[in-house]
């Protein structure tokens, strides 16, 4: 489908109507029942599955199915996420003659809001005018701004997905997040022991002084050219006249597999044992925010997807990327999976802006994507 002046303005109508509706992690409510609302008057059957009450949500994931879908069969899913990072409950839209973006005062949402109306577009006309598509499906997902939770707990396992399409990446159209990294996060707690720091000094041990230690013991920042190391929170101490017992830290390393993160990880871990010891004590845990990942440029998903950008004018541009999307997840369920660039560009600041033009191109490579070209 090639955009013309008419449906352009169709697209931006839409996008601002489901920009505008005020929908933060885990409080997606307001926007998922409009999203329901949309399809389901252009007969897409919508199924929303438990995810509000595993994550304490208000709402669940999305899995929305044009009229033609076959469970059956292999699919392909395209993603995008309901919440907004921050409040659009005040947006004010400004649209000029090559731009959308707020007013200044709060952020767009075009991130995801962009992608969100794009999938929601696609598949209500899809429904209306049937013809001969790719089985495929549209997941809309929850919290995926505070932790990529929506798309942990969504099932595709049942669904024969071949690969998933995630409409989240702020770059422009045509680049793609081939290559991601996975971060983790560590907690540590420094224990040492309390006294009066005037009367008794010498009964205690300073868990500030442990902590400083071994925090500087530390390398941290950009480790090599794969990973990067920070301490990004400290607390700790309860007086001035009071020797601290416990300081806590907390931290993250970031790389492009998952045994350099755990190595990492464990160089940290002794790294701190041993500037804490023999004085004080140390708990250490770690955790799994998301896991790497790094998509074979012959991968059939990957062909397929330069193929379809290639088909509507997009230079294809793969790169690295050091954050996380609801691609990682879906990449660690072993359905491949990729973010494209859709140009919500500078997300989460209240300069938040997309290209008119880029809205028309996310539009035209998510109708490639689906066209049945078998
Ligand atoms: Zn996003």
């Amino acid at each position: 489908m090639v955009a013309n002046m008419s449906s352009t303005a169709e697209m931006i109508d839409l996008f601002l109507r489901l920009a505008t509706i005020d929908s933060t992690s885990l409080d997606e409510r307001r926007i998922a029942d409009e999203v329901t609302r949309l399809f389901r008057s252009a007969g897409v059957r919508v199924v929303e599955d438990g995810s509000a009450s595993i994550l304490g949500g208000t709402a669940g994931n999305l899995f929305c199915y044009p009229p033609h879908f076959r469970p059956d069969r292999p699919s392909i899913v395209l993603t995008s996420h309901l919440d907004t990072v921050k409040s659009t409950a005040k947006l004010k839209p400004v649209v000029d003659a090559t731009s959308i973006r707020s007013d200044g005062t709060t952020i767009l949402g075009g991130d995801n809001r962009l992608g969100l109306s794009v999938l929601v577009r696609l598949l209500t006309e899809v429904a209306k005018h049937r013809g001969a598509y790719r089985n495929f499906f549209v997941l809309c997902t929850v919290g995926e701004e505070t932790g990529l939770f929506g798309a942990g707990t969504a099932d595709l396992a049942s669904h024969q997905t071949d690969c998933a399409y995630v409409f989240d990446c702020s770059k422009r159209p045509g680049t793609y997040i081939r290559e991601s990294v996975g971060l983790h996060t560590f907690t540590a707690q420094f224990i040492g022991k309390t006294a009066h720091s005037g009367v008794a000094p010498e009964e205690g041990v300073s868990a500030i002084q442990l902590a400083s230690r071994a925090i500087a013991s530390l390398q941290l920042g950009r480790i090599d050219a794969e990973t990067t190391a920070n301490v990004g929170k400290i607390v700790g101490g309860e007086a001035i006249n009071a020797i601290p017992e416990k300081v806590t830290i907390e931290g993250e390393v970031r790389s492009y597999t998952s045994s350099r993160i755990a190595g990492e990880l464990g160089r940290i871990e002794r790294s701190l044992r041993s500037s804490v010891d023999p004085a004080g004590r140390l708990a250490f845990t770690t955790k799994s925010d998301f896991e790497p990942y790094i998509l074979s440029p012959g991968a059939p998903m990957i062909i397929r997807l330069e193929r379809a950008m290639r088909a509507v004018g997009l230079e294809p541009h793969p790169i690295r990327y050091t954050g996380g999307s609801d691609a990682n997840k879906y990449n660690a369920k072993g359905i491949p999976a990729v973010n494209l660039g859709i140009g919500a560009q500078k997300p989460h600041s209240n300069e938040e802006f997309v290209l008119i033009e880029d809205l028309v191109k996310t539009s035209e490579l998510a109708w490639e994507l689906i066209r049945d070209d078998a």
